[in-house]
């Protein structure tokens, strides 16, 4: 049957294709519907995506990247979701820490990817944290919003809750465990006011009740039920705000989020052995996996499901692999003194990964290392195991006062 609309093409068009067979070849078919360009080069059809290699914002119809595998610095990866959500994947290294975010807004037709910045061109990675803590020294980001740089997400800080906090002791020696790192001084934890906010958080007011995975057999000589005390004890410190700021041993009043511990599970954190943030199971599971596909310096990583608003599940695991862990027999009221060198706490290490699950993300810079969202951690470090004022500003303008 001949084509109705054959009478409106123009004749110079219509000798153009008979002069032209193999542009006339290249057309496409009559049933192809709407002009597709054919997918850019960084979009190959098939397996993982770089994310190095991906614009920060994908349309997509360029590249649909739903349900596919979209690997980042570190060794992270995540699974692109089907509809309106978002994923972020952290680590957290003996040598510094990575973050991938993947955000699907169908309406704007767009993929968002944010990932670690790389070191700028031309200069050394600070050894501790690449891409994250700043080689120069930081300007004073101790009021107020920390700087960022192009990659960063808005940075937003909130008034402080606290200012005239009662039962601040404030009398903390100067420059506690900074020169673990052999860095610059850094900054009081009870004075740090740095924070920093990732872009998705829980409901205010809500209870996230998460279970504990102790499935894989944990190296480094700590039995099954410190680890489990541990990590119970690192979700309890983050989300109560325990400080050693204050004689009550925790920031008043408390941010409006609360956790309750469900016991034991068999289902696994939704991590993969390759550092993948598989799709979300319903169960937040925190505990401990073997992360060998990722740099043998990871000790943990975190995976956060962002709805269309709000946070919905987030899953913790520790390295069981590798990694000589210990924690004082019979919980956090002991001090770390006993713990042996090269040996990191599993309750600082899973304060910190919490803060991540509430939405902070780290803070950079050597003068923020007794902030437990500082990037780095170190053997026999407790700093990360309690808040830090910063950490605390950051969960409060996050959720507000509990009441
Ligand atoms: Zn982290």
């Amino acid at each position: 049957m001949l084509n109705r609309h054959a009478g409106v093409w123009s004749l110079p068009a219509l000798l153009s294709l008979i002069a032209c067979p193999a542009l006339a070849a290249a057309a496409p078919p009559a049933d192809a519907g709407p002009a597709r360009t054919a997918p850019p080069s960084w979009c190959p059809p098939g397996g993982a995506l770089a994310a190095g290699r991906l614009p920060a914002s994908v349309p997509l119809a360029s590249c649909d990247l739903r349900g596919r595998t979209v690997q980042g610095p570190g060794g992270l990866a995540v699974t692109v979701p089907d509809g309106t959500a978002a994923v972020t994947a952290e680590s957290l290294r003996t040598d510094g820490a990575d973050v991938l975010r993947v955000a699907v807004d169908v309406p704007a037709g767009r993929v968002r990817i944010e990932r670690t910045a790389p070191p700028p061109p031309g200069t050394a990675a600070e050894p501790g944290a690449p891409g994250l803590t700043d080689a120069s020294p930081t300007p004073d980001a101790t009021d107020g919003p920390p700087a960022t740089d192009p990659e960063d997400e808005p940075t937003a800080a909130g008034p402080d809750p606290d200012d005239d906090e009662s039962g601040e002791s404030g009398d903390e020696p100067e420059g506690t465990g900074s020169e673990v790192k052999g860095q610059p001084a850094a900054v009081r934890a009870c004075r740090d006011r740095t924070w920093r906010a990732s872009t998705s958080a829980w409901t205010r007011g809500r209870t996230i009740f998460w279970r504990y995975y102790g499935g894989a057999s944990i190296e480094g000589g700590i039995s099954a039920g410190d680890a489990e005390q541990a990590v119970r004890s690192g979700v309890a410190a983050a989300v109560g705000a325990r400080t050693d700021c204050t004689r009550t041993g925790h920031f008043s009043p408390r941010p409006n989020i609360r956790q309750h511990y469900l016991g034991r599970t068999a289902r696994k954190p939704g991590i993969g052995r390759r550092g993948g943030c598989k799709q979300p199971d319903g169960t937040n599971s925190f505990g401990w996996l073997s992360l060998g596909g990722l740099p043998s310096s990871t000790l943990a990583m975190t995976c956060t499901w962002q709805g269309w608003r709000n946070t919905v599940e987030a899953d913790v695991a520790l390295q069981s692999d590798d990694k000589a862990w210990w924690s004082p027999a019979g919980g956090e009221d002991r001090a770390a003194g006993g713990c042996p060198a090269g040996h990191y706490l599993p309750a600082a290490i899973v304060a910190h990964e919490t803060l991540h699950v509430l939405g902070l993300d780290h803070v950079k810079g050597a003068r923020h290392a007794n902030l437990t969202m500082t990037p780095v951690a170190a053997p026999c470090d407790d700093r990360m195991a309690t808040l830090g004022r910063g950490d605390y500003r950051g969960l409060i303008a996050l959720y507000g006062p509990r009441r």
